[in-house]
């Protein structure tokens, strides 16, 4: 199927829903990495403020969130 990269934001093909195409792998874990470690901090942040923090966008914030590996503060994040 055909999947939408949250990174770089290019379409790729994969056999299954994903979010991430396999170039931005690597980014994908670091910032995943650093949202875990930003909302350990401040558990009550929504998606703009961890992105702002983070220097990256609430869209891809949000993604991991649609993707479901980042069930840490998702009350908060479903209340934008
Ligand atoms: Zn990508």
């Amino acid at each position: 199927m055909v999947n939408v990269c949250k990174h770089c934001q290019k379409q790729y093909i994969s056999a299954t829903k994903g979010y991430c195409c396999p170039n931005c792998k690597t980014i994908d874990k670091m910032r995943f990495d650093q949202i875990c470690a930003y909302l350990k901090n401040f558990p009550n942040s929504n998606a703009v403020q961890v992105a702002e923090a983070l220097d990256m966008k609430a869209y891809t914030v949000l993604k991991y969130v649609d993707e479901g590996t980042l069930t840490f503060g998702r009350g908060e994040f479903e209340q934008l």
